[in-house]
């Protein structure tokens, strides 16, 4: 099926600023759905894949938007955060998830999909978009593409090119780009016990009413010997040996410094000095402190466990942290080679870069999917379908409205783009960070429910403005 022969905005489409086609390096998951996108609303587009020439680790063809591990797009479940992604994505006519849907296999309550047959899809499509022109090469400098284009998108992704990273480092500063993510879990705070855990920030005083920053969870001798017993004997992923080295190097995980020895976690990310539990005035044996992910205390990141046990496990061990027996996790710590920049400090709300370097190019740069530190395949399209409408906006000189935070992509892009958010790992859409409901619904299913209403009425009135301006 041809998309071209049924698309309206086509017709309403402008040719690109100065007649110079928008260049999109990554035929990925996010670049894929850009470069469609922006061509499906007439613009000319320039998209360079570096595969076959230059393979990445993980990729295994050399076709665009594959799915590097899972084949899954996670839940369809309207009311949770992986089902609203899927729901604005239909809304907001994203072309790789429709084809996502045509190309599903039986996975119960998730989306799967037949991975060669999605990817060969794709990939004839772009190939065959009288607007997209493939370029089957590796990109190293932006500064050379943004030369002979209107706007410029990187959506490299998690598997980014040295050369080309090395490029994106002198745009971003050094200290603005990671090539590992280190993620520690993050919980839910209303699944946590607080009859156990007591709030006061280190060496701050404790009075009766509760000071500090941070949650801990105090753990007594006996509960700390048996976490400690289970974390050194729970399933760990085995990563991928080029993964292995260089990230354990960069960051060890809380069970590989348990592994070192029993005490070790108690003299490092468990260490009580400083804190003194309330309700027995002493200090305990050990301590995990959590600190609020949200500005609301929505959620709680446990500090310091960066981790590479399975998230079965994660969900069983870490369920053995007093004030922790209930815990829902938000998200599971992960630990994997992984590019990103810090957004938070990089992108603005359109996902465009604004360092003073990027500021000197002669056109604007763009950051979609893994890049940008959104992490998941459905996220990455979803990125990639933003930064397509942001740029479609840029080249009409026309203001979009800005995604409501009461929809799963709004909350992640607010999230991700917000200059307070502290140790930027990258994130998926979950109901940890979205905005609270104005009545705060105290039955789980009924305020995710509540989630789901709120954040489809909050998507259709997004698209109805774009719709207004000829976006959508
Ligand atoms: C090992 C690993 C496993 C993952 N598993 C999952 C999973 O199971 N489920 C999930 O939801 N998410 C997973 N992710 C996270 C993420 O969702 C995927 O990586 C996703 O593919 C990201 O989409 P993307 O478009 O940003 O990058 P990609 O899909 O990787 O696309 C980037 C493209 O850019 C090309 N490229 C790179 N450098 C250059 C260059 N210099 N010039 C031209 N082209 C270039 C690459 O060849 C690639 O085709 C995983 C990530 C990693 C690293």
């Amino acid at each position: 099926m041809s998309i071209v022969s049924n698309n309206t905005l086509q017709q309403n489409g402008v040719a690109a600023k100065n007649g110079n086609p928008v260049v999109v390096i990554g035929a990925g998951l996010a670049g894929s759905e850009a470069a469609l996108q922006l061509a499906e609303r007439n613009y000319q587009v320039k998209l360079f894949e570096m595969r076959p020439q230059i393979q990445t680790a993980v990729h295994k063809t050399d076709q665009f938007a594959e799915l590097v591990c899972s084949n899954s797009l996670k839940s369809t479940k309207p009311e949770s955060a992986a089902g609203m992604l899927k729901s604005e994505l239909a809304s907001l006519n994203s072309y790789l998830y429709k084809y996502a849907c045509k190309h599903a296999v039986a996975a119960g309550g998730a989306l799967a999909v037949n991975r060669e047959s999605y990817s060969l899809e794709i990939t004839q499509l772009i190939e065959s978009h009288p607007l997209i022109e493939v370029l089957r090469s590796e990109v190293t400098s932006i500064a050379d593409v943004t030369r002979d284009a209107s706007a410029v998108i990187v959506a490299s992704g998690p598997l980014t090119s040295d050369a080309l990273a090395a490029d994106l480092q002198t745009i971003t500063g050094e200290e603005h780009m990671a090539f590992y993510d280190a993620a520690a879990p993050i919980v839910m705070a209303d699944s946590l016990d607080f009859d156990k855990l007591f709030v006061q920030s280190r060496y701050e005083e404790s009075t009766e009413a509760a000071v500090g920053d941070y949650l801990n969870a105090p753990f007594t001798q006996d509960e700390y010997d048996a976490f400690i017993r289970e974390l050194i004997a729970a399933d760990r992923v085995i990563a991928k040996s080029f993964e292995t080295k260089e990230l354990f190097s960069a960051c060890q995980p809380i069970e590989e410094i348990a592994r070192k020895g029993h005490d070790a976690p108690r003299f490092g990310t468990l260490k009580p000095v400083g804190l003194t539990d309330p309700r027995t005035g002493k200090r305990p044996w050990a301590v995990l402190q959590l600190r609020a992910e949200d500005k609301q205390g929505q959620s709680f990141n446990l500090v310091g466990f960066q981790t590479n046990l399975t998230f079965g496990e994660q969900r069983r061990v870490f369920r053995m942290i007093p004030g922790l027996e209930h815990a829902e996790f938000a998200r599971f710590g992960v630990m994997h080679r992984n590019t990103f920049i810090n957004a938070p400090q990089l992108l603005d709300r359109s996902l465009r870069l604004v360092t003073q370097k990027a500021a000197e190019l002669p056109v604007p740069v763009f950051v979609a999917g893994q890049l940008a530190g959104t992490e998941g395949y459905a996220e990455a399209i979803r990125s990639g379908l933003h930064v397509a409408l942001e740029v479609s906006a840029y080249l009409r000189q026309i203001e979009t409205p800005v995604v409501p935070k009461e929809m799963v992509f709004g909350a992640l892009l607010a999230y991700a783009t917000d200059a307070n958010t502290v140790d930027y790992q990258p994130m998926h859409v979950n109901f940890g960070i979205i905005e609270p409901l104005e009545v705060r619904i105290k039955n789980k299913g009924q305020r995710y429910q509540a989630y789901a209403e709120r954040g489809l009425d909050a998507c259709m009135r997004y698209c109805e403005d774009l719709r207004k301006l000829g976006l959508l």
